[in-house]
């Protein structure tokens, strides 16, 4: 990767961590200022205090050097001290901000990305150079030390040890400018090596972490998912599905097992790597000692430079040590940063909603819409032409598989379709702001999901409630007298995933919440799918005879199997196949005797006459 790119990779980086995670750097670059400016202040007053010990032996000055070592020290210890408390808590803290990162891309990713096996594959990559093998924004933070560290303590050391290559001793061998040309040797030689290492850690690193993405996932879902998600691990038990997880799970470590040969290669690098380092260490002490052994300066001196000296090979060596770490943890943020930067179609237009529109309803027209989900061949809806008319309550109908949900997919641009068009007010729904365009629906899905949040959150799907506005939802849902016992009322939570007090409630008690929740969100369109599927005949029976006034003036969409419950809506569209084959009220359709609906009609009714 280019230096340029790498250093943008860089900023961008940090100007994540400042929004997800702020105040996390400037703790950081603080805490390393403090640490490594330490040492070199104890190796500088240390050389004054032997120096006037060996020579002057100016008590005041003495007291003075000891008082400036002690004090500076001091201070310098208490930043360090309180920083590293500050970067210890929001450290610890960064992972769950780094979870944020994934999920603002998620709320924002056109649904239909969700779904695609490629930018799965992609989000699990991007994932595990974030989480599991620390790289990425992780590994940025953690080198942000280094580079302090590094860049500081090249300034300090070179700052302490240019009186040691300046100073003259009148021997021509010991002053020779080699020591000098022997020194940089070693700092170049140490910054080479130490880089060559690392890339060949970092080849072996990857090919590693390429092999084991679809092992974690799979990993993931037979010892983790499959468990703790409630509505799978019911079945898991009642089927003892754990015992063909675990089985998989065994072939899986049999097979990663083999894979091993990786690591050992890797943690061979790293050894060498660790030897390389120690070598240079030792050179540059045993340079230093010779020169200072030949009497070139005073004895205090010593001590000043044999100190910098150590350092400025260490920093140097360090400096190659950022440097490929950089280039590293660039390479990793490239690959969130490829998933971040995956187009969101759905948020490109711009058309606002009018007030008026949400107010006084309006005109939704499907025109020639046929659609195929993606990755797949065949047309699940084709040729669609109809229009959802102002305060029309309309009900779909047709068989499983028969197209219903892909429409409403479509119509709250879950998927856009594949060929035509869908109008809102004449204006292809494309165009309009996505969030605003949400305004006008409210859903009801088969597969709709309460959260572990209270009651009220649950209705409002919003921090401030609405107490009133929230009742009478509620009351409209017929589930007041559920809720009318509870002490916490809205406040109450469901589930007890975050409070123990939370309260359980069956399939029939979700969905009537789910009703309400649309109730409440009180925009002109209300689409249910199958919303009374989990009720009982007669909180069925009592939901659909007051179902014009629970949505009041609004256009509904409903879509049912149960035909006869589909008899109050003033128009019934019938679904056969991917298309709209008839369209008309009950007492119209079921006369046609030879069409789709008087099949179905009869084929239900047939079980309650014989009833
Ligand atoms: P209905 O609501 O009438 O029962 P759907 O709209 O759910 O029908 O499904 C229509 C067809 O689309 C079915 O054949 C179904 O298998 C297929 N389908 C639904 N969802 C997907 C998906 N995410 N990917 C591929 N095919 C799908």
């Amino acid at each position: 990767m280019r230096f340029k790119k790498r250093v943008e990779n860089t900023k961008r980086g940090y100007r994540i961590l400042a929004k997800y995670c702020p105040g996390l750097i400037r703790a950081k670059v603080l805490h390393s200022i403090a640490k490594t400016v330490l040492p070199f202040v104890t190796i500088w007053f240390s050389a004054r205090i032997i120096n006037e010990i060996s020579n002057d032996r100016n008590v005041s000055r003495l007291i003075l050097y000891v008082a400036l070592t002690i004090g500076i020290n001091f201070i310098l210890s208490m930043i360090k001290n309180v920083m590293e408390k500050k970067v210890n808590d929001k450290e610890s803290g960064m992972w769950n901000y780094f979870s944020k990162v994934f999920s603002d891309k998620q709320m924002e990713m056109d649904f239909v990305n969700l779904e695609d096996p490629d930018i799965r594959k992609q989000k699990q990559k991007a994932e595990e150079n974030l989480f599991m093998f620390g790289n990425g924004l992780g590994q940025l933070v953690w080198d942000t030390s280094g580079l302090v560290e590094v860049f500081i303590g090249i300034a300090a050391s070179i700052a302490l040890t240019v009186s040691f290559f300046t100073s003259k001793s009148g021997n021509a061998v010991i002053d020779s400018p080699a020591w000098i040309a022997g020194l940089l040797l070693i700092v170049i030689l140490s910054g080479i090596i130490t880089s060559k290492l690392k890339a060949k850690e970092q080849d072996v690193f990857e090919e590693w972490t390429d092999s084991n993405v679809w092992f974690n996932r799979a990993f993931m879902f037979y010892g983790h998912e499959l468990y703790s998600d409630s509505a799978r691990a019911k079945d898991v038990r009642l089927y003892r599905q754990d015992r063909f997880a675990d089985r998989e799970m065994q072939k899986l470590q049999d097979n990663n097992e083999k894979d091993n040969g990786l690591l050992r290669k890797m943690s061979s690098c790293q050894s060498r790597l660790a030897l390389f380092k120690g070598i240079c260490a030792c050179l540059c002490y045993l340079l230093v000692v010779a020169k200072a052994g030949l009497g070139a300066f005073a004895v205090g001196s010593i001590v000043q430079y044999v100190g910098a000296l150590i350092k400025m090979v260490e920093s140097f060596g360090e400096l190659s040590d950022v440097i490929s770490e950089n280039k590293i943890y660039t390479e990793h943020l490239e690959k969130l940063y490829e998933y971040l930067d995956i187009p969101n179609r759905k948020n490109t237009g711009n058309v606002h909603i009018d007030e008026s529109i949400l107010k006084s309803g309006c005109e939704i027209e499907f025109k020639n819409v046929s659609f195929k989900y993606p990755n797949s061949e065949n047309y699940v809806l084709r040729n669609i032409n109809t229009k959802l008319n102002i305060g029309m309550k309309q009900a779909f109908v047709g068989q499983n598989g028969a197209g219903k949900t892909t429409f409403v997919k479509l119509l709250c641009r879950l998927y856009d379709p594949t060929e035509g068009q869908i109008l809102l007010n004449g204006r292809d729904i494309r165009e309009y702001d996505y969030v605003e365009y949400l305004k006008v629906f409210s859903f009801v899905f088969q597969d709709f999901k309460l959260l572990a949040f209270p009651l009220g959150q649950n209705i409002t799907a919003d921090t401030e409630v609405d107490v009133d506005k929230a009742t009478e939802c509620i009351e409209k849902a017929t589930l007041s007298e559920r809720f009318a016992g509870l002490s916490q009322g809205l406040e109450t939570y469901l589930y007890k995933d975050v409070s123990e007090k939370g309260i359980q409630i069956s399939g029939g008690e979700a969905q009537k919440i789910a009703l309400a929740r649309a109730l409440y969100k009180d925009s002109p369109i209300i689409v249910l799918d199958e919303p009374t599927a989990a009720l009982d005949p007669i909180a069925e029976e009592e939901i659909y005879s007051n179902f014009s006034s629970i949505t009041e003036d609004k256009t509904a969409i409903y879509i049912s199997h149960r035909l006869s419950s589909c008899r109050f809506c003033d128009e019934i569209t019938v679904f056969d196949n991917g298309k709209i084959v008839q369209k008309g009220t009950h007492e119209n359709l079921v006369k046609d005797e030879s069409g789709k609906y008087a099949e179905l009609w009869n084929a239900q009714a047939k079980y309650y006459r014989t009833a």
